[in-house]
């Protein structure tokens, strides 16, 4: 059962890269303070106090729409957003609009992205600027706490919105575009997606024959691959059984890992947006937006054609390695160090992954370095650890930050490649095995066994064709001394 799906994201990204609030000069750097001490006047909303434009903010947020390959209007005007929540001090939320006169800073863009080796493209509706609402506490769960705690601390800080046509079709996809629109967002230093809460999801969905569903508070983008999929099955079951699909907002409950109703949904005419008459149209001058393309930072597309270029990496390794800036980085640095660069993509790709997963860590707070990497792909170009035993020094230097060098003389990992000094253990293992040794001489195929036994006396440190070389020379001697 295959019934189309249609998913939109609305997706709200802090400009992290900024040193104060959008409309005033407290920090925007809120995390980790105590509550409802990075505030004043103009971010309580207290009256009197009238807002300040971060112009900088303007800069970065028509950076990112020419980024997203949106038309970047050259006017455009801060709108109020009317609406009564706890986490709206003023009651409004200083917004951009673009009816009422109100113009978006970019609008009709779009944004290419690689899922499942198919290039699919996503159309951006619009780009806006507009101030971020506090944070709300609960006990438990939003729809069984018995109180609700506000932190103004957020309040004001500048945020993205970035609307997406419903092009996307499955969740998957959807993951997938966040992943690349994160990549262009952090590779054009507008922000850090690695900060708890910097980029938060709504996404719309509708199932052929249903109404659309709007799901709210996905905070990550596992989660709104989950939250889509759990929609899709709740929409499909309800239609199948001759159900309606109510237009509605849900809430996504990351712990129970449900969606359930909050509201009906407001119209757009519920919000009453007005132009904020305490600011004054913003104009984008055409020697400023020639600026900002001239100093536009290199995307992740343009990197992965360099990648490829420069290191001669194959497309699906630069597509995978540019999806997160910070892993392109991570590569760029260990090659830089010396490590060889397929050698480095195909580590970082593959064993770190699965590591720094098994470790719930990430790369950047990861106790492996670049140097650290190119440190082991050189002990395993050089002969001087297997691929095997490298794997192994990947997991100790990860756990515990020690080089992989130290770590391969800490535990006695060198790979044993000492003709003389194997060979006396080759025949001990003969001495051993004479059974082994019997069957070895009757049936070639045997030997394995021998080699295996020589492997475990060494803990896997023998060098495996000398291994091979030294045991196949002996049985060939005791044959020969046998005929
Ligand atoms: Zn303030």
């Amino acid at each position: 059962m295959e019934e189309k799906v249609k998913i939109g994201l609305e997706v709200h990204c802090q400009i992290t890269s900024l040193k104060s609030k959008l409309f005033c000069s407290c920090p925007s750097d809120y995390r980790g303070k105590p509550p409802n001490t990075v505030v004043c006047p103009v971010c309580l909303g207290l009256p009197g106090s009238l807002p300040v434009l971060n112009w900088r903010a303007v800069e970065l947020a028509a950076r990112a729409a020419l980024a997203l390959n949106c038309k970047v209007s050259k006017r455009t005007l801060f709108m109020r957003k009317n609406y009564f929540y706890p986490d709206l001090p003023k009651n409004f939320q200083i917004s951009q609009y673009d009816r009422a006169g109100g113009a978006p800073i970019g609008s009709d863009g779009h944004v290419t992205f690689m899922v499942e080796k198919q290039r699919k493209t996503v159309r951006i509706r619009r780009v806006h600027l507009e101030e971020d609402p506090g944070k709300l506490a609960y006990k438990g769960t939003i729809d069984t706490s018995p109180y609700t705690l506000v932190d103004y601390n957020r309040a004001g800080v500048a945020l993205l919105e970035i609307v997406t046509e419903p092009d996307l079709s499955s969740p998957r996809e959807a993951r997938a575009f966040l992943q690349k629109l994160r990549s262009i967002l952090e590779h054009i230093e507008v922000f850090d997606g690695s900060l708890e809460g910097a980029m938060r999801c709504d996404a719309n969905i509708s199932l052929e024959g249903g109404s659309r569903v709007e799901i709210k508070n996905i905070s990550s983008f596992k989660d709104v691959e989950k939250a889509l999929n759990f929609e899709i099955v709740r929409q499909r079951e309800l239609l199948k059984k001759g159900g309606k699909v109510r237009s509605e907002t849900r809430h996504w409950d990351e712990a129970r890992g449900v969606t359930f109703s909050l509201r009906v949904k407001e119209e757009e005419q519920d919000y009453r947006y007005f132009p904020e008459p305490d600011l004054t149209p913003i104009e984008l001058s055409d020697e400023l937006l020639e600026k900002l393309r001239r100093e536009m930072p290199e995307l992740p597309d343009a990197r992965k054609e360099r990648l490829m270029r420069q290191y001669g990496l194959p497309e699906y390794d630069a597509e995978v390695l540019t999806s997160d800036r910070r892993m392109a980085d991570f590569f760029e640095e260990a090659v830089r160090l010396g490590g060889k660069p397929k050698a480095v993509a195909n580590w970082l790709m593959g064993d770190v992954l699965q590591v720094l997963y098994s470790l719930g860590q990430e790369l950047p707070s990861s106790k492996l370095t670049p140097a650290y990497l190119a440190e082991l792909t050189r002990l395993v170009e050089t002969g001087e650890i297997s691929i095997k035993i490298a794997k192994k020094v990947l997991w100790e230097t990860m756990k515990t930050g020690m080089a992989p060098s130290a770590v391969v003389k800490e535990k006695g990992w060198k790979r044993l490649a000492d003709e003389a000094e194997l060979r006396r253990i080759v025949e001990t293992v003969f001495a051993e095995n004479p059974k082994a040794v019997e069957d070895a001489l009757r049936d070639p195929k045997a030997a394995h066994f021998l080699v295996g036994k020589v492997m475990e006396k060494t803990r896997g440190m023998a060098d495996p064709e000398l291994t091979y070389r030294l045991v196949s020379q002996r049985l060939e001697k005791l044959r020969e001394g046998k005929t």
